[in-house]
């Protein structure tokens, strides 16, 4: 999720599958919760589709890397297809898109403090800016450059509407976003996506989402779950988020 500035929404709740007693602004939150098994990445990894692999270009200026990385993302259209037969809107093909998205709107990626704990990236309307958890501001890890890049693919979609509310289909829309970039980072990068990653970004992150909408399970109920389970106080729809195919997590996600 991911917007800091859904003001009129400050519903806090648990989040049960965080094992967290702790309640917090759920508007604001992106983390993502659970682990997942070595062998299920590598079946993940298996099913995309052929690798291109590279080698990340850093320079030691992690948003300038981050930022980098972005422009170079391809969405598979094998991936889109996918996502837009669970029921998703795709509103960007590529990195380069989100990237001239951002620099045609002047918004500013900044390392900042979130305003929930576990949060990962927010997009902050009333400043035009995206701001990335200030603990990743020193990393010099690839795979977490690589993530971040990741993270702002969905804090873009969250932009592009230039409103102030969200919902679980927005969220739904943005998610797929940072998991279609995930998805050409592992084709880009398979040896980075080898090994399960500590980084909260990536193991309760961008990493989870991948094994959630790429589940083998056509209904995708663990992604939906998930979606129930962090986003349920958020209406079903918003502006440029309409539940317009009825898919089993379009419908999951409804109730
Ligand atoms: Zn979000």
């Amino acid at each position: 999720m991911i917007i800091s500035n859904l003001r009129n929404n400050n519903i806090n709740r648990n989040i049960s599958d965080n094992k967290s007693t702790t309640a917090v602004n759920s508007n604001n939150c992106y983390d993502v919760f659970s682990r997942f098994s070595l062998p299920y990445i590598n079946a993940i990894n298996s099913y995309a589709s052929a690798q291109i692999v590279k080698t990340p270009q850093l320079s030691g200026n992690t948003l300038n890397d981050a930022m980098n990385e972005l422009k170079n993302i391809v969405f598979s259209q094998e991936d889109i297809k996918h996502m837009q037969n669970l029921g998703v809107n795709v509103r960007f093909n590529s990195g380069k898109e989100i990237a001239d998205f951002i620099k045609n709107n002047n918004i500013k990626v900044e390392f900042d403090k979130m305003d929930c704990d576990g949060a990962h990236a927010q997009w902050d309307k009333e400043n035009n800016r995206i701001t990335i958890n200030d603990k990743y501001k020193n990393t010099n890890d690839p795979v977490i450059i690589i993530a971040i890049s990741e993270a702002i693919c969905h804090e873009v979609g969250h932009a592009k509407d230039a409103d102030d509310v969200s919902s679980r289909k927005e969220e739904l829309d943005c998610l797929a976003l940072n998991t279609l970039a995930n998805r050409y980072h592992r084709r880009a990068y398979p040896k980075l996506f080898k090994e399960n990653s500590e980084a909260e970004i990536l193991k309760n992150g961008v990493n989870l989402y991948t094994e959630l909408f790429f589940d083998p399970d056509p209904k995708k109920e663990k992604l939906v779950k998930r979606i129930l389970d962090k986003y349920g106080d958020l209406p079903v729809e918003s502006p440029n988020h309409k539940t317009t195919m009825q898919t089993p997590v379009t419908v999951g996600i409804s109730k």
